[in-house]
């Protein structure tokens, strides 16, 4: 058995949101660092709930964030037996117990201990009765009346709980259905988990699932429960936060890897490096570092994140990232090398290969469809602009090679000979190529265009009313 393994497992009634996305990712890189196994568990026991859909998006998303899993993904909906097996086992051992009490009577149980100003429980009526099985009846964990529950956790450090504070907690419900706490810890031994990474709304679970695997003599796995990721206000994470599906971040044109490199970093640490290749995540990522408090969400910081990535990585990478965005803008299928060129342009400027692909735009439309802004051609297609345009026509139709370098010192040669500043020539060089002021240099942008395009753009421009 390999020494760490661990399970990243949702509950299929949603797609996968930042935050199971960066539990996810913990789980994956201690897994992945450890040489170890990480295992995918659907926790669809909520059938009104959970959809189908929903698991399919969220195995999606994994696998475009790039945390591959070990073997096919469990479904909670396919294993009562193995949980009513051990609810089983703990009533023979006399660990759990029948209990008749009706709902109303729990109620009124919970309703008296808050009037004596004590914690909601039951009250333990049926612990000694010895009842068997019955319509209407549940099973109860027997919990032992003094000591105490402790736990080192790998995020919030040592965790104390008196037992004396739980109640003797249902394991399988009157309808039959065992427990979300009984199926978690059924799970996690037979899948034989060794850390559990989960988001800290869990917390006040595992003492009841450390008493489950106490009182079933099985290993208690190590626990860390990461802080929820907060919004800019410290509130509630939500979409007004600018916070998204991971989904939507993939339809958005985010890079995967800057994702992940970003939620990693909210949360864990090292040193003050803010960006992160999977692999040396994957390197340093040993457990430790996790930082206790609350992270924000940073929109911006995502972005800038995103942007870091798409300007240091192969450019050939880049340009088949952009690809499926080219298309969606309705540029056809362009060839990788022309990609290529067009990121090295482009990749400076944008964010996102949405973005990205966007600012393709202007040198994939044919010149007679490109759009032209009209107040910079108002400001620099004058007739003296218009002029510069004319001659520049005659300088590269004689210009070869037509590559940046040529058409550079071509351009640089006119600007001189004619006692001209770079300036009066740029904008409506730039406006003609371009459509607007804006782009890359000048000289890379018609070689990317070529001389034929090139010349038709001085043309349309030079008689642009
Ligand atoms: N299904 C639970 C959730 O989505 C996870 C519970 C766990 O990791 O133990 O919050």
């Amino acid at each position: 058995m390999p020494d760490v393994v661990t399970r990243f497992a949702p509950s299929p009634t949603g797609h996968l949101h930042i935050g199971g996305a960066r539990t996810a990712i913990f789980c994956w890189l201690l897994a992945r660092h450890f040489d170890g196994r990480f295992y995918l568990r659907i926790e669809d026991t909520d059938l009104l709930r959970s959809k189908q859909e929903y698991t399919d998006a969220i195995l999606a998303s994994m696998r475009w964030l790039g945390l591959d899993w070990d073997g096919p993904p469990v479904f909670q909906s396919r294993r009562a037996a193995l949980y009513n097996g051990l609810v089983d086992r703990l009533l023979t051992s006399g660990r759990a117990y029948w209990c008749g009490c009706t709902p109303e009577e729990v109620e009124a149980m919970r309703e008296l201990a808050r009037r004596n100003g004590a914690k909601p429980r039951y009250n333990g009526k049926c612990r000694d009765r010895c009842l068997g099985p019955g319509q209407g009846r549940c099973v109860r964990l027997k919990i032992p009346l003094t000591g105490k529950i402790v736990f080192d956790d790998m995020v919030k450090g040592r965790i104390a709980v008196d037992a004396g504070e739980l109640d003797d907690m249902v394991i399988r419900r009157a309808d039959g259905m065992p427990t979300y706490n009984l199926a978690v810890v059924a799970d996690d031994n037979d899948m034989g988990v060794t850390h559990v990474i989960r988001g800290d709304d869990h917390v006040s679970n595992t003492p009841r699932q450390i008493l489950i695997y106490q009182a079933l003599g099985l290993p208690v796995p190590r626990f860390g429960h990461v802080p929820m990721i907060l919004g800019h206000d410290r509130q509630k994470l939500s979409k007004r936060h600018g916070a998204r599906s991971v989904i939507e971040y993939q339809r958005d044109g985010l890079l995967p890897q800057a994702l992940v490199s970003y939620l990693a970093r909210l949360g864990w640490s090292r040193g003050d490096q803010e960006l992160f290749s999977p692999e040396e995540l994957v390197r340093y990522f040993d457990g430790s570092n996790l930082n206790p408090a609350a992270a924000a969400f940073d929109p911006a910081k995502l972005e800038w994140t995103n942007a870091r990535f798409m300007r240091s990585m192969p450019l050939a990478e880049l340009a088949r990232c952009v690809a499926p965005f080219v298309r969606e803008a309705g540029f056809g299928c362009v060839p990788e090398e022309r990609l290529v060129g067009l990121c090295v342009l482009f990749r400076e400027r944008a964010t996102d290969l949405r973005a990205l692909a966007q600012s393709f735009r202007p040198l994939l439309v044919p010149a007679a469809e490109l759009a032209i802004n009209e107040k910079d051609a108002a400001r620099h297609l004058t007739e003296t602009g218009k002029s510069h345009l004319r001659a520049l026509e005659a300088v590269f139709s004689s210009c070869a090679p037509f590559d940046a370098a040529a058409v550079n010192e071509a351009l640089n040669s006119y600007v001189a000979d004619n006692s001209l500043t770079f300036k009066q020539v740029a904008p409506p060089l730039r406006t003609a190529l371009m459509g607007f002021m804006g782009g890359s240099h000048l000289n890379d942008i018609m070689a990317f265009l070529g001389r034929e395009e090139t010349l038709s753009r001085l043309r349309r421009a030079a008689s642009f009313a």
